[in-house]
């Protein structure tokens, strides 16, 4: 990955024997199994292991060159402190606009633009999701033949909504969360909420007077059903004015069609999870290419994963477009180191074992590897958890790591196209939201040959560069976002929203 490296990865499908003679005559002296290091040259106790060239560890006893590399070898360096840090040093690369790039969207009326045309219904409390679940199915069954135009109905389900602390000060985050992600440009604009009545997130909390300007064709305040209403007599009642409700808005959904916006329009979340040694070697570089093009063609592109970048945080602030914005990266970071700290989470903890079965042997080479997907511009915002991202170009959205999490705050910063990266392999989807699945090994793009939309493998197998990767995955992400439907899509596969919630639950 680095000149300066002295360790590489085994690509063959299925690692290598002991006795293999590599193409430099480097021999290995043990197996190595697939997505492993191998030591490049004799590495002393106490020396640095160095991969894309930067020490992810230091030797704990020698290892003699041919030796399979793993964690539990290594030392994990110490975090960088967030003091002395290089501050928009001019470090990203401004690179020539790209012009006449479009796809096919759904303009919205706050100028946002949808890659999908659904039916959201916001919760305000967990207690209705059953009742709201099953007028979801009905509209499908009944109402959806009727709409053509309309893809689907979501129902935003959630854990949040009462028995919390709601006047805590992180308690923003979820509450700011659910409000954004109610003004998704996947969901047209229409606001429909089902409140139960007695929860502490009423609904003019969670939407306050002037909180989504032009939702509901201009009427400008949610539509709100309350379970708890006395109008409602017995549970068939409620389904009833849930679905009767739908309709008004199933119906201005409907009327809506595609058309040709530019590629500046699309807000990009890329994400990985499920990640091993090849995640920064072909995926996350095929990302990142395709992260520089979106940027030059002026859309939006974030990146996320807090704790999965905070090891590459110097090359993040140096990256920075201005000041501002690289201390708005070490706020971000500094909330979360004491975030942790106050759980007294182990550092250790991240990766996880599928992680280091992938050959990731800890959280240092992991975020080298994660860091990739923000290519090289300049970064030019923070978006604090929950908020929605305001202007274009590469981001940087703080969120957690968890999949979900990240997804769902993703979503609240407006994302309407969603590339995910993945190693070990995850089913992952989001019903809100094209998610586009990339593979990091062609072993498992050949096994999940109907899960995976991307195949980068291919990079490591010589048959691709990872520019002509890069922008291969750029015109699958217009096609995507113009409606051509992913594998996760295809299976109706979803997981659920999860809720980032730092605040105390009572
Ligand atoms: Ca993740």
């Amino acid at each position: 990955m680095h000149a300066d490296d002295n360790v590489a990865i085994v690509a063959n499908d299925g690692g290598l024997p002991p006795g293999t003679v590599l193409a430099d005559g480097l021999v290995l002296r043990e197996a190595v199994p697939q997505a492993h290091k191998v030591a490049l040259r004799d590495i002393a106790a106490g020396g640095d292991v160095l991969r894309y060239g930067v020490p992810i560890g230091r030797a704990k006893e020698a290892i003699a060159a041919g030796r399979w590399v793993h964690e539990r070898l290594l030392d994990m360096p110490a975090a960088r402190t967030l003091d002395g840090l290089p501050m928009a040093t001019g470090a990203g690369v401004v690179q020539p606009p790209l012009e006449g790039l479009s796809f096919q969207g759904y303009r919205n009326a706050d100028g946002s633009v949808g890659t999908r045309n659904l039916l959201a219904i916001t919760q305000t409390v967990q207690c209705v999701a059953g009742v709201v679940g099953i007028a979801a199915e009905r509209i499908r069954r009944e109402l959806l033949p009727q709409y053509p135009n309309v893809d689907g109905v979501v129902a935003l389900e959630h854990g949040y909504g009462c028995g919390v602390a709601i006047d805590a000060p992180d308690a923003v985050i979820p509450i700011r969360t659910l409000r954004n992600i109610a003004r998704n440009p996947n969901f047209g604009g229409e606001v429909l909420v089902v409140s139960l009545g007695c929860e502490k997130l009423q609904p003019q909390r969670l939407l306050p007077p002037g909180s989504i300007p032009l939702m509901n064709g201009g009427a400008d305040e949610p539509d709100v059903v309350c379970l708890q209403d006395d109008a409602h007599v017995g549970f068939q009642s409620m389904v009833d004015g849930i679905v009767a409700r739908a309709r008004v808005h199933l119906a201005r959904l409907d009327a809506r069609r595609r058309e040709t916006v530019p590629a500046s329009e699309l807000v990009v979340g890329v994400q990985c999870g499920g990640s091993d040694a090849f995640s920064g070697v072909t995926a996350n570089p095929a990302v990142g290419y395709c992260t520089d093009l979106l940027v030059r063609a002026g859309a939006t592109v974030m990146f996320s994963e807090t704790t999965e970048v905070r090891d590459g945080i110097a090359q993040l602030t140096a990256r920075a477009a201005t000041p501002e914005v690289a201390q708005a990266m070490v706020r971000e970071m500094a909330w979360y180191d004491a975030y942790l700290q106050r759980g007294s989470v182990d550092r250790s903890a991240n990766t996880t074992p599928g992680n280091k079965a992938g050959g990731l042997s800890n959280i240092v080479e992991k975020a080298m590897g994660s860091i990739v997907k923000s290519g090289s511009a300049p970064i030019v915002g923070v978006v604090p958890p929950g908020e929605r991202a305001t202007q274009r170009g590469l981001l940087y959205a703080a969120t957690p790591a968890s999949d979900f999490i990240c997804g769902t705050l993703q979503l609240a910063a407006g994302m309407n196209l969603h590339v995910f990266t993945t190693g070990r392999g995850t089913p992952y989807g989001l019903e809100a939201c094209p998610v586009v699945k990339v593979a990091t090994r062609s072993e498992l793009a050949r096994r999940w040959h109907d899960l995976m939309d991307v195949n980068a493998g291919r990079i490591a197998d010589g048959e691709q560069t990872i520019e002509e990767a890069g922008w291969e995955m750029l015109r699958l992400l217009l096609a995507v976002a113009s409606g051509e439907r992913t594998w996760a899509e295809r299976w109706k596969l979803h997981n659920q929203l999860v809720l980032f919630n730092p605040a105390p639950v009572t």
